[in-house]
Protein backbone atom coordinates (compact mmCIF):
# COMPACT_ATOMS: atom_id res chain seq x y z
CA UNK A 1 0.00 0.00 0.00
CA UNK A 2 1.43 3.52 -1.14
CA UNK A 3 1.74 6.51 0.59
CA UNK A 4 -1.36 8.12 -1.00
CA UNK A 5 -3.57 5.35 -0.85
CA UNK A 6 -7.43 6.54 -1.30
CA UNK A 7 -5.85 10.08 -1.83
CA UNK A 8 -7.47 11.58 -4.98
CA UNK A 9 -5.45 14.27 -6.88
CA UNK A 10 -6.31 16.79 -9.55
CA UNK A 11 -3.19 18.15 -11.49
CA UNK A 12 -2.49 20.31 -13.82
CA UNK A 13 0.24 19.62 -16.83
CA UNK A 14 -0.26 16.18 -16.56
CA UNK A 15 0.90 15.38 -20.09
CA UNK A 16 3.96 15.85 -20.42
CA UNK A 17 7.30 16.23 -18.29
CA UNK A 18 7.34 16.85 -14.64
CA UNK A 19 3.66 16.74 -14.42
CA UNK A 20 3.36 13.59 -16.70
CA UNK A 21 6.07 11.77 -13.66
CA UNK A 22 3.83 12.96 -11.06
CA UNK A 23 0.66 11.07 -12.32
CA UNK A 24 3.04 7.79 -12.70
CA UNK A 25 4.87 8.53 -9.38
CA UNK A 26 1.12 9.18 -7.74
CA UNK A 27 -1.03 6.39 -9.17
CA UNK A 28 2.33 3.86 -7.96
CA UNK A 29 1.73 5.35 -4.67
CA UNK A 30 -1.83 4.13 -4.99
CA UNK A 31 -3.55 7.81 -5.74
CA UNK A 32 -6.35 8.23 -8.39
CA UNK A 33 -5.50 11.30 -10.19
CA UNK A 34 -7.27 13.82 -12.50
CA UNK A 35 -4.67 15.72 -15.44
CA UNK A 36 -6.11 18.69 -16.65
CA UNK A 37 -3.94 19.58 -19.86
CA UNK A 38 -4.00 21.74 -23.42
CA UNK A 39 -2.84 19.35 -25.11
CA UNK A 40 -5.03 16.88 -26.74
CA UNK A 41 -2.87 14.31 -28.01
CA UNK A 42 -0.17 14.09 -24.92
CA UNK A 43 -3.98 13.20 -23.13
CA UNK A 44 -4.52 10.20 -25.13
CA UNK A 45 -0.93 8.82 -24.53
CA UNK A 46 -1.90 8.65 -20.87
CA UNK A 47 -5.53 7.06 -21.64
CA UNK A 48 -4.01 4.57 -24.00
CA UNK A 49 -0.86 3.90 -21.17
CA UNK A 50 -2.35 0.86 -19.65
CA UNK A 51 -0.26 1.07 -16.32
CA UNK A 52 -2.35 4.25 -15.49
CA UNK A 53 -6.06 3.85 -17.14
CA UNK A 54 -7.35 2.97 -14.01
CA UNK A 55 -6.26 5.31 -11.78
CA UNK A 56 -6.30 8.23 -14.23
CA UNK A 57 -8.83 10.18 -15.97
CA UNK A 58 -7.97 13.26 -18.49
CA UNK A 59 -9.73 16.22 -18.75
CA UNK A 60 -8.66 18.88 -21.58
CA UNK A 61 -8.93 22.67 -21.33
CA UNK A 62 -6.57 25.60 -20.91
CA UNK A 63 -6.10 26.58 -16.87
CA UNK A 64 -6.46 29.94 -17.40
CA UNK A 65 -10.36 28.93 -17.45
CA UNK A 66 -12.52 28.53 -13.99
CA UNK A 67 -14.84 26.40 -16.17
CA UNK A 68 -12.28 23.63 -17.42
CA UNK A 69 -10.92 23.96 -13.74
CA UNK A 70 -14.20 23.07 -12.28
CA UNK A 71 -15.29 20.63 -14.86
CA UNK A 72 -11.92 18.93 -13.60
CA UNK A 73 -13.17 18.73 -10.23
CA UNK A 74 -16.27 17.61 -10.77
CA UNK A 75 -14.64 14.76 -12.49
CA UNK A 76 -12.59 13.62 -9.34
CA UNK A 77 -15.99 13.80 -7.25
CA UNK A 78 -17.69 11.93 -9.88
CA UNK A 79 -15.01 9.12 -10.75
CA UNK A 80 -13.40 8.72 -7.81
CA UNK A 81 -15.73 10.19 -5.08
CA UNK A 82 -13.84 12.62 -3.69
CA UNK A 83 -11.15 15.34 -3.70
CA UNK A 84 -8.34 15.20 -1.65
CA UNK A 85 -5.38 16.99 -3.60
CA UNK A 86 -4.90 19.73 -5.63
CA UNK A 87 -1.27 20.19 -7.46
CA UNK A 88 -0.96 23.67 -9.28
CA UNK A 89 1.88 22.81 -12.25
CA UNK A 90 0.87 23.71 -15.43
CA UNK A 91 3.51 26.14 -16.38
CA UNK A 92 4.99 28.00 -19.51
CA UNK A 93 8.65 29.55 -20.36
CA UNK A 94 9.98 32.96 -21.60
CA UNK A 95 13.07 31.99 -23.71
CA UNK A 96 15.10 33.86 -20.64
CA UNK A 97 14.09 37.26 -22.60
CA UNK A 98 15.37 40.34 -21.27
CA UNK A 99 13.65 43.50 -20.88
CA UNK A 100 15.88 45.37 -23.20
CA UNK A 101 15.46 42.45 -26.03
CA UNK A 102 11.27 42.15 -25.62
CA UNK A 103 9.87 45.08 -27.86
CA UNK A 104 8.14 47.34 -26.12
CA UNK A 105 4.66 46.38 -28.12
CA UNK A 106 5.20 42.94 -27.30
CA UNK A 107 5.03 43.33 -23.33
CA UNK A 108 1.32 43.51 -22.48
CA UNK A 109 0.76 40.74 -24.63
CA UNK A 110 3.59 38.21 -23.49
CA UNK A 111 2.66 39.33 -19.77
CA UNK A 112 -1.28 38.29 -19.79
CA UNK A 113 -0.55 34.92 -21.58
CA UNK A 114 2.82 34.05 -19.13
CA UNK A 115 0.93 35.25 -16.13
CA UNK A 116 -2.14 34.04 -16.83
CA UNK A 117 -0.86 30.38 -17.16
CA UNK A 118 1.56 30.28 -14.53
CA UNK A 119 0.07 32.59 -11.88
CA UNK A 120 -4.21 32.86 -12.79
CA UNK A 121 -4.32 29.42 -13.88
CA UNK A 122 -2.77 28.15 -10.21
CA UNK A 123 -5.44 30.42 -8.71
CA UNK A 124 -8.31 28.94 -10.96
CA UNK A 125 -7.18 25.56 -9.57
CA UNK A 126 -7.14 26.23 -5.99
CA UNK A 127 -10.37 28.27 -6.28
CA UNK A 128 -11.82 25.19 -8.05
CA UNK A 129 -10.57 22.62 -5.70
CA UNK A 130 -11.57 24.55 -2.75
CA UNK A 131 -14.48 23.46 -1.31
CA UNK A 132 -13.63 19.94 -1.66
CA UNK A 133 -10.65 20.07 -0.30
CA UNK A 134 -12.36 21.81 2.92
CA UNK A 135 -14.48 18.82 3.17
CA UNK A 136 -11.68 16.10 2.79
CA UNK A 137 -9.11 18.46 4.67
CA UNK A 138 -7.16 17.68 1.92
CA UNK A 139 -3.88 19.95 0.34
CA UNK A 140 -2.54 22.00 -2.40
CA UNK A 141 0.71 21.63 -3.76
CA UNK A 142 2.11 23.78 -6.15
CA UNK A 143 5.40 23.88 -8.52
CA UNK A 144 7.24 27.21 -8.10
CA UNK A 145 10.96 27.10 -9.50
CA UNK A 146 14.53 28.06 -8.30
CA UNK A 147 13.47 31.01 -10.14
CA UNK A 148 10.88 31.94 -7.80
CA UNK A 149 14.41 32.56 -5.40
CA UNK A 150 16.77 33.75 -7.53
CA UNK A 151 17.27 35.75 -10.71
CA UNK A 152 18.69 34.21 -14.10
CA UNK A 153 16.49 30.85 -13.58
CA UNK A 154 14.35 32.68 -16.25
CA UNK A 155 13.78 35.92 -18.18
CA UNK A 156 11.67 39.09 -17.06
CA UNK A 157 8.45 37.47 -17.35
CA UNK A 158 8.95 33.87 -15.72
CA UNK A 159 11.17 34.56 -12.86
CA UNK A 160 8.74 37.54 -11.08
CA UNK A 161 6.01 34.98 -12.21
CA UNK A 162 7.34 32.05 -10.08
CA UNK A 163 8.38 34.50 -7.64
CA UNK A 164 4.28 35.23 -7.36
CA UNK A 165 4.09 31.38 -7.08
CA UNK A 166 5.91 32.03 -3.36
CA UNK A 167 3.51 34.73 -2.54
CA UNK A 168 0.46 32.40 -3.43
CA UNK A 169 1.36 29.57 -1.38
CA UNK A 170 1.98 31.72 1.62
CA UNK A 171 -1.14 33.57 1.45
CA UNK A 172 -2.98 30.29 0.53
CA UNK A 173 -1.34 28.97 3.64
CA UNK A 174 -2.38 31.47 5.66
CA UNK A 175 -5.84 31.57 4.41
CA UNK A 176 -6.70 28.35 4.68
CA UNK A 177 -5.33 26.51 7.75
CA UNK A 178 -5.88 24.86 9.73
CA UNK A 179 -7.78 22.94 7.33
CA UNK A 180 -6.37 22.53 3.92
CA UNK A 181 -2.59 22.61 3.95
CA UNK A 182 -0.75 24.24 1.20
CA UNK A 183 3.20 23.68 -0.03
CA UNK A 184 5.12 23.96 -3.06
CA UNK A 185 8.15 21.94 -4.93
CA UNK A 186 10.74 24.66 -6.61
CA UNK A 187 12.99 22.51 -8.99
CA UNK A 188 16.00 23.25 -10.87
CA UNK A 189 16.61 22.25 -13.76
CA UNK A 190 14.43 19.45 -15.11
CA UNK A 191 14.57 18.48 -18.73
CA UNK A 192 11.07 18.32 -19.65
CA UNK A 193 9.58 19.64 -23.37
CA UNK A 194 8.69 22.77 -21.21
CA UNK A 195 7.92 25.60 -23.90
CA UNK A 196 8.00 29.24 -24.03
CA UNK A 197 4.57 31.09 -24.57
CA UNK A 198 3.14 31.44 -28.00
CA UNK A 199 3.04 35.36 -27.39
CA UNK A 200 7.04 34.76 -27.44
CA UNK A 201 7.15 32.24 -30.20
CA UNK A 202 6.40 29.00 -28.30
CA UNK A 203 9.32 26.88 -29.29
CA UNK A 204 10.84 24.36 -26.52
CA UNK A 205 14.13 26.07 -24.71
CA UNK A 206 14.97 24.05 -22.03
CA UNK A 207 18.51 22.36 -22.21
CA UNK A 208 18.07 19.02 -23.37
CA UNK A 209 19.52 16.04 -20.83
CA UNK A 210 22.63 15.81 -23.19
CA UNK A 211 23.72 19.35 -23.55
CA UNK A 212 23.10 20.61 -19.86
CA UNK A 213 25.98 21.53 -18.23
CA UNK A 214 25.36 19.89 -14.50
CA UNK A 215 28.96 20.90 -13.48
CA UNK A 216 27.27 24.55 -12.42
CA UNK A 217 25.77 22.72 -9.77
CA UNK A 218 27.30 21.46 -6.76
CA UNK A 219 25.32 17.85 -7.29
CA UNK A 220 26.85 17.68 -10.39
CA UNK A 221 24.15 15.64 -11.99
CA UNK A 222 21.59 15.60 -14.67
CA UNK A 223 18.04 14.88 -12.91
CA UNK A 224 15.01 13.42 -14.37
CA UNK A 225 11.79 14.41 -14.24
CA UNK A 226 11.38 11.68 -11.69
CA UNK A 227 13.64 12.64 -9.52
CA UNK A 228 11.85 14.96 -8.19
CA UNK A 229 8.20 12.96 -7.48
CA UNK A 230 9.76 12.36 -4.38
CA UNK A 231 8.84 15.32 -2.76
CA UNK A 232 5.43 15.92 -4.22
CA UNK A 233 4.66 12.81 -2.59
CA UNK A 234 6.07 13.90 0.76
CA UNK A 235 3.46 17.46 0.51
CA UNK A 236 0.67 15.00 -0.82
CA UNK A 237 0.75 13.20 2.05
CA UNK A 238 -1.23 13.50 5.11
CA UNK A 239 0.75 11.04 7.15
CA UNK A 240 4.42 12.48 6.24
CA UNK A 241 3.70 16.41 5.98
CA UNK A 242 1.25 16.87 8.59
CA UNK A 243 2.69 19.58 10.25
CA UNK A 244 3.93 20.99 7.40
CA UNK A 245 2.46 24.32 5.69
CA UNK A 246 3.45 27.54 3.64
CA UNK A 247 6.88 24.93 3.08
CA UNK A 248 8.66 25.27 0.07
CA UNK A 249 10.86 22.42 -0.75
CA UNK A 250 13.94 23.54 -2.79
CA UNK A 251 15.55 20.99 -5.21
CA UNK A 252 17.73 22.88 -7.39
CA UNK A 253 21.01 20.05 -7.02
CA UNK A 254 22.53 23.16 -4.86
CA UNK A 255 22.55 25.58 -7.39
CA UNK A 256 21.08 28.39 -4.83
CA UNK A 257 23.72 27.35 -2.18
CA UNK A 258 26.19 28.02 -4.60
CA UNK A 259 25.67 31.35 -5.72
CA UNK A 260 27.08 32.10 -9.57
CA UNK A 261 31.11 31.92 -8.00
CA UNK A 262 32.05 32.50 -12.03
CA UNK A 263 31.75 36.19 -11.74
CA UNK A 264 32.28 36.94 -7.83
CA UNK A 265 35.52 38.74 -8.77
CA UNK A 266 38.75 36.63 -9.47
CA UNK A 267 37.71 37.86 -13.21
CA UNK A 268 38.44 41.48 -11.68
CA UNK A 269 41.39 41.06 -10.21
CA UNK A 270 43.02 40.68 -13.68
CA UNK A 271 40.78 43.72 -15.13
CA UNK A 272 42.60 45.98 -12.19
CA UNK A 273 46.55 44.61 -12.88
CA UNK A 274 45.59 46.27 -16.40
CA UNK A 275 44.30 49.47 -15.41
CA UNK A 276 47.12 52.00 -15.28
CA UNK A 277 47.16 54.20 -12.32
P1 LIG B 1 6.21 20.54 -19.83
O1 LIG B 1 5.98 21.46 -21.00
O2 LIG B 1 6.85 19.23 -20.11
O3 LIG B 1 4.85 20.33 -19.05
C1 LIG B 1 3.94 21.39 -18.90
C2 LIG B 1 2.54 20.88 -19.19
O4 LIG B 1 1.63 21.98 -19.00
C3 LIG B 1 2.38 20.41 -20.64
O5 LIG B 1 1.76 19.14 -20.66
C4 LIG B 1 1.49 21.48 -21.26
O6 LIG B 1 0.63 20.99 -22.29
C5 LIG B 1 0.69 21.97 -20.07
N1 LIG B 1 0.15 23.31 -20.28
C6 LIG B 1 0.82 24.41 -20.74
N2 LIG B 1 -0.03 25.44 -20.84
C7 LIG B 1 -1.24 25.01 -20.42
C8 LIG B 1 -2.51 25.62 -20.29
N3 LIG B 1 -2.70 26.90 -20.64
N4 LIG B 1 -3.54 24.89 -19.80
C9 LIG B 1 -3.36 23.58 -19.47
N5 LIG B 1 -2.17 22.94 -19.58
C10 LIG B 1 -1.14 23.66 -20.05
O7 LIG B 1 7.11 21.39 -18.80
P2 LIG B 1 7.57 21.08 -17.29
O8 LIG B 1 8.98 21.52 -17.21
O9 LIG B 1 7.20 19.70 -16.89
O10 LIG B 1 6.70 22.15 -16.50
C11 LIG B 1 5.91 21.82 -15.37
C12 LIG B 1 6.12 22.89 -14.31
O11 LIG B 1 7.46 22.83 -13.83
C13 LIG B 1 5.92 24.33 -14.79
O12 LIG B 1 5.20 25.07 -13.82
C14 LIG B 1 7.35 24.86 -14.88
O13 LIG B 1 7.39 26.27 -14.73
C15 LIG B 1 7.97 24.14 -13.71
N6 LIG B 1 9.42 24.06 -13.69
C16 LIG B 1 10.12 23.51 -14.72
C17 LIG B 1 11.51 23.48 -14.68
C18 LIG B 1 12.33 22.89 -15.81
O14 LIG B 1 13.57 23.05 -15.80
N7 LIG B 1 11.73 22.19 -16.76
C19 LIG B 1 12.18 23.98 -13.55
C20 LIG B 1 11.45 24.52 -12.51
C21 LIG B 1 10.06 24.55 -12.59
Amino acid sequence: MGWLHNQTVFLTGGGSGLGRAIVERFVAEGANVVVLDVDEEQLQEIDADMTLSDSVVTVQGDVRSLEANERAVNTAVREFGSLDVFVGNAGVFDDNVTLPELPADDIETSFKELFGINVLGYLMGARAALPELVESEGQMVFTASQAGFNADGGGILYTPSKHAIVGIVRQLAFELAPRVRVNAVAPGYVPTDLSDAEALGGKQSIASADTFDASNHPLNIVPTPTDYTGAYVLLASPQNSRPMTGTIIQADLGRSIRGITEVSGRALEFVTADIET
